[in-house]
């Protein structure tokens, strides 16, 4: 699917207020429609999100929830917000939706806000493992407040350690337990975690920001059934607004939402709101779905390509829109390769590899996804060019390669633009 335009609302205006921001814009549309963007946890929206995030629903405050406003005037958003709930507990068969988290680690946060009291124990992935900086890293408020332990991935399979998991569950009796992450390529065995979950008296608290968009295709099994709450993204495969949401079981519904609202965050961006109702019902279509399977088809190509150019996949394959390679048996570092490939408008990022000998700044790996690329109408066939112009370019010290595979870039995406012009 491409867009009609990349701007939500009058160009015309932005480029007589202000020519500077405007020819900005324009210059980052060239951008993205003469290159290849393989990063992970991007998308393109389509023009009917854009048209809802570029609209006076921005004016409004609603704080509060249909209905329960602390503001008059709301009876118009709250409509917008309705429907996107009613969408959401439809899409996903979750009793409860929360879309007003401004971003994956807004809604985090309030998760920890309605279950956690500070100095309490998780249990959640290790950041160089595949997890998340918000699932207790000392950088993050989750690691300075909360007391975080760490599983991670078993240095064979180099897929999660469950064994690892379920000891340090039973040996620490978190009161949270989480699961999901940012360089997962394989898929998460729910109900594994679920049953520790039980056995310790854990709230299972799924992160999906980074596959919800392929549940929602139903191409991949969905988390919902087993965990208390699942937080995501909507802009990463979900292809929405950038802004986060959750879901979770009715019971603990009136804890989330007063931890979203007044807990964690004011009034809600309720452009954002209508725009993650948009890509909701775009979710539920058939052409979404055979999407969300092209997106996995497309990434196993893709995975297949590169092992064949050297790059070693982590786990040996990929089962989701990412993989993670392992560069070293090319004699290439993840900061060098995303140099590389930047320089041939490649758009892909250096990534650490679980045991990773590098410090993260170099990193061993790189890890590419295929939400985007997808969306623009590349198939399997584009992918095995893809890999090849990704291996020329990550092998090309000296850059006397770089201006050739540029030009073969822009060959390959000329008829298939991110954005119409
Ligand atoms: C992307 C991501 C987030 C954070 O999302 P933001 O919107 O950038 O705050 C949280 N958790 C995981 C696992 C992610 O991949």
């Amino acid at each position: 699917m491409t867009s009609a335009t990349p701007f939500g609302a009058d160009f015309g205006a932005l480029e007589a207020t202000d020519p500077e921001i405007a020819r900005i814009l324009l210059a980052e549309r060239d951008r993205l429609n003469d290159g290849l963007q393989l990063i992970a946890s991007e998308n393109f929206t389509s023009p009917a999100v854009l048209a809802a995030l570029g609209s006076t629903l921005s004016n409004k405050y609603a704080e509060g929830y249909p209905g329960r406003r602390y503001y008059g005037g709301c009876e118009v958003v709250d409509q917008a917000e309705t429907l996107g709930i009613e969408r959401a507990k439809a899409l996903f068969g979750a009793d409860h939706a929360n879309l007003q988290p401004h971003s994956g680690a807004s809604a985090n946060l309030a998760v920890y806000g309605a279950f956690l009291q500070p100095g309490d124990t998780l249990l959640a992935m290790s950041l160089p493992h595949g997890g998340h900086l918000t699932h207790g890293t000392k950088v993050s408020f989750s690691g300075k407040w909360f007391n975080a332990v760490h599983y991670g991935v078993s240095q064979e399979t180099e897929d999660i350690d469950y064994d690892q998991m379920r000891s340090l569950a039973r040996e620490h009796r978190p009161k949270m337990i989480i699961c999901g992450g940012s360089a997962i390529p394989r898929l998460i065995d729910f109900a594994a975690f679920r049953e520790v979950a039980d056995e310790v008296g854990a709230i299972l608290f799924v992160d999906a920001a980074h596959f919800i968009g392929l549940v929602a295709g139903k191409a991949i099994p969905s988390p919902v059934p087993y965990a208390d709450v699942v937080t995501f993204t909507t802009h990463k495969v979900l292809r929405g607004p950038r802004g986060g949401m959750l879901v979770c079981k009715a019971e603990h519904a009136a804890a989330l939402d007063k931890a979203v609202f007044p807990m964690m965050q004011g009034g809600p961006l309720m452009h954002a709101v209508a725009a993650k109702a948009v890509a909701l019902k775009e979710c539920a279509t058939p052409e979404y779905q055979a999407y969300a399977k092209q997106v996995i088809a497309n990434s196993q190509a893709l995975t297949a390509a590169l092992a064949e150019e050297g790059m070693r996949p982590i786990t040996g394959g990929t089962d989701t829109h990412l993989s993670l390679l392992d560069l070293q048996g090319i004699g290439v570092t993840g900061a060098e390769a995303e140099a590389r490939a930047g320089a041939a408008r490649i758009v892909l990022n250096k990534n650490a590899i679980p045991y990773d000998p590098q410090p993260p700044s170099i990193a061993s790996g790189i890890r590419v996804g295929t939400p985007a690329t997808t969306t623009q109408g590349l198939d399997e066939a584009d992918m095995r060019v893809v890999a090849s112009l990704i291996s020329r370019a990550v092998k090309d010290a000296d850059g006397s390669e770089t201006a050739a595979v540029a030009a073969e870039v822009h060959e390959l995406v000329k008829n298939k633009p991110a954005y119409a012009s």
